[in-house]
């Protein structure tokens, strides 16, 4: 197929090759000013380079091919500077790149913050749980848990409130609905303490016992600042043969200096609860004021902070139905539990209960 836009060659002398070359250069140049788009560049050089109908293509298999011998040389020089004419229009065409709008439109501005990934945090309750669990772990205690969901027996009995004990009205809490069929020690309701594992963990193992459990609670209780049906206690159950008071005093002593700062003092005070014998209240001087007085303590110097108590014989008779190693003349135990929440407010200066049980990510994000 001929080409209208190559001149003709028919001579091969300098002349004759400059006038030709000159020609086709002469219409390369011509078009560099309308190569502007990508469109424009891509038909320049499909007119010029391309592989089937490309003029250099031409050039070559036309004039090329009818040179003799001795004129392939200077047709070849010739042919190549044209070449390298049209590559140079084809890479200013296109260094000239994209127009400053598209440019703006894809810039990305690298002083601008990255997105950021909110990290995970524990919440305030279960770093306190964890604490707690930990001084009681590096005192050789292990970690037990129990159901939420469970029977009047392990709630109640079992801890030596009797069906009909007035302390069973001090922990009124939610039962299950339509139970009534079954005998009362089966009756399902959800725990109003952690105590029930102090009896499950005893009765899957014979003595000595180490024990925290952490874990959550329910009561019947209004809500108010400081009080919610639903908290977090963690209990502990220690039981061995001579375990004395002093065990049991110089364990918490331990235990809140651990949690509150070696200046914290502690001291204990008669109290009842059906399953030890005897009971206490334990108070610490104010972590506040450090045992001056001031609004927080009431000006007493004293903050009560948990109950305990040697473990009740009767608690330990209900153990030996199942492990007889539980024989109140040869063993002896204490038990303590403490809220979760309360120490936890204490620690972090929190004067709202609800505050944990809010999800507001404003007071959640201190602790992250
Ligand atoms: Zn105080």
């Amino acid at each position: 197929m001929m080409n209208e836009e190559i001149p003709d060659l028919n001579a091969f002398d300098d002349a004759s090759l400059n006038a030709a070359f000159g020609e086709l250069e002469r219409q390369a140049r011509n078009a560099d000013g309308e190569i502007n788009s990508e469109a424009a560049v891509e038909a320049f050089r499909l007119k010029w380079l391309g592989r089937k109908q490309g003029l250099l293509n031409e050039v070559s298999s036309r004039w090329l091919k009818a040179a003799p011998v001795e004129a392939r040389k200077a047709l070849g020089i010739r042919f190549n500077a044209l070449k390298a004419v049209v590559d140079g229009l084809l890479e200013a065409a296109l260094g000239s790149g994209p127009s400053d709008a598209a440019l703006a439109a894809e810039a990305i501005d690298i002083t601008l913050p990255g997105t950021r990934r909110l990290t995970g945090a524990e919440h305030p309750i279960t770093r306190t749980l964890n604490e707690i669990t930990r001084v009681f772990a590096a005192l050789g205690y292990s970690v037990g848990v129990g159901p939420e969901v469970e029977t009047d027996y392990y709630n109640f009995e079992c801890m030596n409130f009797p069906p009909g004990h007035p302390a069973r009205d001090t922990q009124d809490t939610l039962v299950v609905a339509g139970q009534e069929r079954k005998p009362l020690r089966d009756r399902l309701l959800l725990r109003t303490h952690t105590s029930p594992v102090q009896m499950r963990t005893m009765e899957a193992q014979p003595p000595p016992v180490r024990i925290v459990i952490p874990g959550k609670v329910h009561r019947n209780d209004a809500a108010d600042a400081t009080h919610s049906p639903i908290f977090h206690q963690v209990e502990g159950l220690c039981v061995d043969t001579n375990i004395t008071f002093s065990d049991l005093k110089g364990t918490l002593d331990h235990a809140m200096k651990a949690l509150f700062g070696s200046s914290v003092k502690t001291r204990f005070f008669p109290s009842f609860f059906p399953f030890t014998e005897p009971s206490a209240d334990v108070q610490i001087s104010c972590i506040f004021c450090g045992g001056k007085g001031c609004r927080k303590c009431k000006n007493s110097g004293w903050i009560e902070l948990l109950g305990c108590g040697m473990v009740d014989p009767a608690v330990f008779a209900f153990a030996a139905e199942k492990q007889p190693g539980y024989d109140p003349k040869k063993i002896s135990g204490f038990a303590f539990g403490m809220g979760v929440e309360r120490i936890a407010m204490m620690k972090y200066g929190i004067s709202e209960i609800g505050s944990f049980y809010a999800g507001d990510m404003r007071f959640l994000g201190q602790f992250a």
